[in-house]
């Protein structure tokens, strides 16, 4: 704390982001990035940037990408937000969406960057419990709320909600804006983008970091009501007037014009999360059903943090959330094939 800080930084509890150790020779499988890298095409991309272009600012409104994102999706360039990661994103819809005086629903073990939004804008977050088996409730969210949030799949159970549940919760909420968060959609679940048209209330996020292995060149958006999106577009030209720079521009739209190499590479991801999962439970483990990039395991004898201990080290990182109900699971990243038989061969030597 410091006598020139603003009153509201003394507050504020930040996010923890995963650690970013250096690499050498470490098996990183603690923050969900992709095994697999980028497609050619978006490096080729970004290469032929790097010119004197740079000197300029970028387009304030990155039309090229919003349009290359709306006819991918089928939906128009004004229902389409973009901005630097998911996280950006969703920083704007907290401030321009979720209402004061009433809370914002959200499960309560879920993305903990949420509750951190919610404290920066002054917001009230009420947490609602999973099912026993970890599933998302869709009929708990319902009654007086400033908004609805939960990420499908969610993380970090990596448990998907069926369209049905989604759609359960946009009708039991008419009047809330409702924000499913698809970081991790592209690895076995069906988007709920196609309801958009439907519900005015309804707001999907996505990430370029995970199915389109980008994190480092942050790029996310968001699809909704073009309601929504000139709210999220007021906010953000407040702030920043510049959604994304050239490289990310150039390189995300690459991305999605490569659909080849994106369906490939997430079905090599699926592939080798479904073998992982198999070594897990042959080894005792409990393993959440995933339709993410990361499965969430409990070994049914052994003391979590003993295991990411020992795994540490021998060279493999995951995550352990010492969270409520999960303090007892570990969160793995899926890998390529060879990284995952490095984690089961390290399990190997600690069971
Ligand atoms: N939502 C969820 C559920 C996530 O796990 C993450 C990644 N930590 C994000 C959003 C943010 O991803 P990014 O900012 O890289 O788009």
């Amino acid at each position: 704390m410091s006598r020139f800080w603003s009153p509201f930084v003394n507050d504020l509890v930040p996010y923890v982001p995963g650690e970013q150790p250096k690499l050498d020779n470490l098996i990183k499988l603690n923050t969900n990035e992709n095994p697999y890298g980028p497609s050619p095409r978006v490096v080729e991309a970004i290469r032929a940037q790097l010119d004197d272009s740079l000197r300029l600012y970028p387009a304030p409104n990155a039309d090229q990408l919003k349009d290359t994102i709306a006819s991918y999706y089928g939906v128009t360039a004004a229902e389409v937000f973009v901005g630097n990661g998911s996280d950006e994103v969703l920083a704007h819809i907290f401030h321009a969406l979720f209402q004061h005086g009433k809370p914002v629903l959200m499960p309560d073990i879920s993305y903990s960057f949420y509750p951190v939004y919610c404290g920066l804008y002054g917001i009230e977050a009420q947490t609602l419990p999973l099912a026993e088996d970890f599933s998302i409730r869709p009929a708990d969210y319902r009654g007086e709320n400033g908004g609805i949030i939960f990420p499908n799949p969610n993380a970090p159970t990596g448990m998907l909600m069926p369209l049905a549940g989604i759609e359960q919760i946009l009708q039991a909420n008419p009047d809330s804006v409702v924000v499913v968060d698809e970081a991790y959609i592209d690895f076995g679940g069906e988007t709920a983008i196609a309801l958009v048209n439907r519900y005015p209330n309804l707001l999907v996020t996505q990430t370029l970091s995970k199915s389109r292995s980008l994190a480092g060149l942050r790029v996310g958006l968001a699809v909704g009501h073009a309601d929504l999106i000139e709210a999220l577009e007021r906010v953000k030209n407040s702030f920043n007037s510049y959604p994304l720079d050239r490289l990310a521009i150039v390189g995300a739209v690459a991305a999605f014009e490569d659909q080849a190499y994106f369906q490939q590479t997430c079905q090599a991801v699926i592939n080798s999360r479904d073998a992982l999962s198999q070594g897990l439970q042959e080894r005792g483990f409990q393993v959440l059903p995933s339709a993410a990039n990361f499965v969430l395991a409990r070994h049914g004898e052994r003391d979590a943090d003993e295991l990411a201990a020992g795994l540490r080290a021998q060279k493999v990182i995951v995550r352990h959330f010492r969270a409520p109900r999960i303090e007892q699971f570990l969160r793995i990243t899926v890998g390529t094939p060879e990284q995952n038989q490095a984690l089961l061969r390290a399990l190997d030597a600690l069971l």
